[in-house]
């Protein structure tokens, strides 16, 4: 069976930037499932992997326009700590969700200096090159429920 829309995969994958550094990975212990062309995985990642069957192994390189989109320096902005009532200590590293003019996102804080915090809004890996070293484990049909849940119930997806 080849991955097509609304089929689900199995895969297992190494993640590494342009510098050989991993970002991310799955193994065969915790695999990666989701249904294809619902927009749960990155659209360079769904072109690499329609028509491929379990067996088969791919290596793909994704710009940022196919993965997670350019970087923005308008998405990074500096910020007084007094917006930060309540947060203890603010360290560069930690995660909010913010209203932004996008909706709802997860900032970064990138630096904090004085009472002045960086923080920035693009995804972490807007604007990197990704290259996937993928393996095909498992090509099936979804249920009905996880149609309709739009994900993958079990090994690699939800439990609930
Ligand atoms: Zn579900």
């Amino acid at each position: 069976m080849q991955i097509t829309a609304n089929k689900v995969a199995t895969i297992t994958y190494i993640l590494k930037d342009n510098d050989g550094t991993l970002i991310d990975q799955a193994d065969k212990e915790s695999p990666f499932a989701f249904i294809l062309g619902n927009g749960s995985i990155i659209p360079g990642l769904e072109t690499a992997l329609e028509g491929k069957s379990a067996g088969d192994k791919i290596n793909v390189t994704i710009e940022p326009a196919d993965g997670y989109g350019d970087r923005h320096d308008d998405m990074i902005q500096i910020m007084s700590k007094d917006m930060f009532e309540g947060v203890e200590e603010v360290t560069p590293g930690m995660q909010f969700h913010a209203q932004t003019g996008e909706g709802m996102s997860v900032v970064t804080v990138t630096a904090v200096e004085d009472d002045q915090v960086t923080i920035d809004g693009n995804h972490p890996l807007a604007g990197v090159t990704l290259n996937f070293d993928v393996d095909v484990l498992e090509v099936r049909d979804p249920t009905e429920e996880e149609l309709d849940h739009g994900h993958v119930h079990g090994p690699g997806g939800h439990n609930h």
